[in-house]
C-alpha cells in the first residue's frame, strides 16, 4: 500500500540525490524509511502540504555513540498530511526550525535545517511516511514520490556503499 499523497523531494533539487533505505538500520515498522545523503546544513522542505503536529530541537549530539540512538537525541519534525498520512524528518539541525506546532505548511516550504542529531554515522535526513493503526501504534508505509528517486538497498555482504559514498566525498 503505497501512500496516497505524492511526496516531494524534502530538499532542493539542485542536490544530488542518493537515498538508502538500509533495513539493517531502519527495522520493523520503520523499514520503509528512506535516509537522503546531504551536507549538513541544508535546507529541509516540507514534502507535502500539512500541518506541524511534532517538533524537537533541542539536541546538540549526534555520532555512533549507541547510546544516541535514544529519540531525544534526535532533532525531528513531523507534518500531517490528508489522507491520514504523516511524514517524519529526522537528525535536524539544533533549533533550526522557526516553524511551530499547528503551523500550516505548503509543499516545498523550508521547515528546518539537517544536521547532526542522534545515531547516525553519515550527515543525512532520515524520512518516512505513516500512517497510525488501530491501536494508535505508526507503522511506514512506501513513499511514492512526485520525481524519480533511485533508492539503494544496501546489504551486508556488500562494501558498494561504501564506495559510493567515497564517491560523495563523506
Ligand atoms: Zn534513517
Amino acid at each position: 500500500m503505497i501512500s496516497l499523497n505524492s511526496y516531494g523531494i524534502p530538499f532542493t533539487k539542485s542536490i544530488k540525490r542518493l537515498a538508502i533505505s538500509d533495513l539493517r538500520v531502519h527495522l520493523p515498522p520503520y523499514q520503509h524509511s528512506v535516509d537522503f545523503i546531504l551536507p549538513i546544513g541544508t535546507d529541509i522542505l516540507s514534502a507535502f502540504d500539512g500541518v506541524v503536529i511534532e517538533k524537537q530541537m533541542t539536541s546538540k549530539v549526534g555520532g555512533v555513540d549507541k547510546k544516541l540512538k535514544e529519540i531525544k537525541y534526535v532533532n525531528y519534525m513531523v507534518i500531517k498530511h490528508v489522507n491520514e498520512e504523516y511524514s517524519l524528518y529526522g537528525h535536524l539541525q539544533y533549533r533550526s526550525s522557526s516553524l511551530s506546532i499547528g503551523d500550516n505548511v505548503s509543499k516545498g516550504l523550508k521547515i528546518a535545517k539537517s544536521g547532526l542529531s542522534g545515531l547516525m554515522n553519515v550527515p543525512h535526513v532520515h524520512f518516512h511516511v505513516y500512517k497510525i493503526d488501530n491501536q494508535g501504534e505508526d507503522y511506514s508505509i512506501p513513499i511514492r514520490f512526485d520525481s524519480r528517486v533511485q533508492i539503494y538497498y544496501p546489504n551486508r555482504e556488500s562494501n558498494s556503499l561504501y564506495k559510493l559514498l567515497k564517491s560523495y566525498n563523506m
